[in-house]
């Protein structure tokens, strides 16, 4: 049976839908996906975000939002702004105050009037204007006429009018001060205000008096007229987002604080030599709801207090990072590809073919078995590409070759930077990729959080030189080195007559610049054992996994940037832990190049490692044997 979306106009092959990665939509291009008007409702996944932004926006109350980036934070904030009232809005002005000009007033007033009363008093200083210079051109001309027609004075006459000319022009300028700066204008506004303040400097945030170059001598700007607003005031009765939040000076945060309490904030100069920190206005009303937004991390290092009065008047609420991938879910990354392409507004849309590349390359970011990734930021990017691509080549819609040719364009810094270190590695042949050799072991690691690389390891052992046998390893991969040396260590001491206390192991990776911490310690164990019983290694291959001191391989992260990186350096096989397997979603284009060996015990990995028979198989069998049991036994003796 086949049923229609509930856009309208698509239909859906409700048979056929848990194995489409379309989930069954049926369309010609995403160009016949309808897009929700509502911008909370073009929010894809973060169920818990949005309905805490829908709940927070009807009671008035601040949000935290903690969640990595591109994750739909901002958006979602902006879609609160358009769930509050636009009628609340106001007009702000700020006068000039006649008994202190260094505190200017501020005075409220309902939508729309701010712009007319400003209008008035222009109106009015103008016609004084005129007046007065009707006036002076009047006093003017008698001087004049007197002096050129009674008392022949030519000179005294010209220079007398000059006098008064000028006079006036001075006087003048005071009666301009009169009219007052429209502070904030929401006129034109339909909806409740969004501020973004993300990064923002002091004076952004919390408003700033300009500095006035001509302090005094009749130039200056009048201090009211240099008073400007900051994003906190321009989000008065409505949304103030800032990401990042402990980026945020510690003074800054302090003031926000104050802002949320009070609901308004004094603007004064914030540069403290300038002129215009003299000036400090009445409070200005900022009434706004605040969502702060951050990593773990952000939260850890934002002000205490701020956290507390934020978390104590309103929510707090996680952005997943992926969501379960079901039907319904892919028919509603087919919209995300709609929403993007229409956003971006000059992107041709995409037919079904490139879609499932855009889902199966979400899928695959993921990092997880039956998700997508809600990292969406991204994956918006590469759709533009794509269209992009496609839109250069004149097509009128974008098809599966541009969004795999997209992939290749965006890749990240950090890939472009991996791919170019993989090339000099070529250049100095690092790299071994064939033959055998002791204690060498190719490893391999994640940089930049999506990039695989593979990072050699070399073992050596030497009798020891010192008290006990050490361990001796370089570099920031040091503490997981000795982690992993401790870890076989003892099921070391069980198979094999070798003393480890009695040596000194060398564990060396070569080049570790720009790896992140990574769990390789199957890397070193094996080169370790290698080195220890002199049996070489194969280094056609390539592995990753974790160790326990049990000798069971344990789950890595980031298994298919390795697996891609193992591939493409020319490794013909890589070993990973099984409990990993489900994680893979390499390419189909490295499927072929490269043989995956799912292991969950060092035995397994030794026995695709190491080469040589006689002393090979009997290690392993001996190895084998080693059952968690067995090592109990040994440590109970
Ligand atoms: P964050 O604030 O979490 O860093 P943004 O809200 O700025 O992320 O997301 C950037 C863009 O990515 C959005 O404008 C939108 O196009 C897309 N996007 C991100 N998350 C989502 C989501 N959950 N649903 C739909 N689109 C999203």
């Amino acid at each position: 049976g086949s049923s229609v979306d509930a856009s309208g106009d698509v239909e859906i092959d409700e048979e056929n839908a848990e194995d489409d990665l379309l989930g069954g939509l049926r369309f010609e291009s995403t160009g016949d996906i309808s897009v929700p008007e509502r911008l909370v409702d073009q929010v894809i996944g973060q169920e818990a975000a949005r309905k805490i932004v829908k709940r927070a926006a009807k009671q008035h109350r601040h949000v935290m939002m903690i969640g990595s980036p591109g994750t739909g934070k901002s958006m979602l904030a902006k879609a609160m702004a358009r769930l509050l009232p636009p009628e609340n809005l106001q007009d702000v002005l700020v006068y000039h105050n006649p008994d202190d000009s260094n505190e200017p007033k501020i005075r409220t007033v309902p939508t729309g009037k701010g712009e007319q009363i400003v209008e008035a008093h222009k109106e009015e200083a103008r016609k004084r204007n005129q007046m007065r210079s009707f006036l002076m051109w009047i006093i003017i001309a008698i001087i004049v006429g007197y002096s050129l027609l009674i008392a022949r004075q030519v000179l005294l006459g010209l220079l007398a009018a000059a006098v008064i000319y000028f006079a006036f022009r001075y006087s003048n300028r005071g009666s301009d001060a009169m009219v007052p700066k429209l502070l904030l204008n929401n006129a034109d506004r339909q909806t409740a205000p969004f501020e973004d303040a993300t990064g923002a400097h002091a004076g952004a945030l919390l408003g700033d008096v300009r500095h006035d170059p001509f302090q005094s001598g009749g130039m200056e700007t009048p201090s009211h007229d240099r008073v400007e607003a900051g994003a906190m005031h321009k989000a008065h009765k409505g949304v103030l987002f800032i990401d990042e939040i402990n980026t945020l000076d510690i003074r800054s945060q302090q003031k926000l604080m104050t802002a949320i309490q009070e609901g308004e904030f004094a603007i004064t100069g914030q540069s403290e030599r300038s002129s215009g920190a003299m000036v400090q206005t009445e409070p200005v009303p900022c009434d706004f709801i605040m969502v702060a937004a951050g990593n773990m991390d952000a939260m850890e290092n934002m002000h205490p207090a701020l956290r507390d009065r934020i978390k104590g008047y309103g929510y707090e609420v996680y952005m997943e990072d992926t969501i379960e991938d079901t039907p319904d879910m892919r028919r509603q990354y087919v919209r995300f590809v709609a929403q993007e392409a229409e956003k971006d507004g000059r992107v041709p849309h995409f037919n079904p073919d490139a879609v499932r590349e855009i889902i199966l390359e979400s899928k695959r970011r993921s990092g997880r078995k039956d998700h997508l990734t809600l990292k969406l930021r991204d994956l918006g990017g590469l759709v533009r590409v794509a269209g992009d691509i496609a839109k250069s080549e004149g097509e009128e819609f974008v098809e599966r070759e541009h969004v795999l040719e997209a992939k290749k364009r965006s890749r990240s810094i950090e890939q472009q930077f991996a791919d170019d270190y993989i090339d000099r590695r070529k250049d100095y042949e690092l790299k071994v990729t064939e033959g055998s050799a002791v204690g060498r072991v190719n490893g391999l690691a994640v940089m930049g959080g999506d990039s695989g690389i593979v990072l050699p390891v070399m073992a050596e052992v030497t009798p020891r030189q010192g008290e006990g046998g050490e361990v001796i390893a370089t570099g920031q991969l040091k503490e997981m080195a000795m982690e992993a040396v401790d870890n076989v260590s003892a099921i070391i001491k069980k198979y094999s007559d070798q003393d480890i206390s009695e040596k000194d192991i060398h564990v060396q990776f070569v080049q570790t610049q720009g790896v992140e911490g990574d769990s390789a310690s199957i890397t070193v164990a094996t080169a370790v054992i290698s080195a220890l019983e002199d049996i070489p290694i194969a280094q056609d291959l390539a592995m990753t996994g974790s160790l326990s001191v049990r000798g069971d391989v344990l789950p890595v992260g980031g298994v298919t940037h390795k697996i891609e990186a193992a591939a493409k350096a020319g490794y013909e096989r890589v070993i990973i832990p099984k409990a990993n397997e489900q994680d893979v979603m390499i390419e189909e284009e490295y499927e072929e190049q490269i043989e995956i060996i799912p292991v969950s015990h060092i035995s397994e990995v030794l026995d695709h490692a190491l080469v040589g028979e006689p002393e090979k198989d009997s290690m392993v069998d001996r190895l084998k044997s080693i059952t968690g049991k067995a090592l109990e036994a040994a440590e109970g003796s």
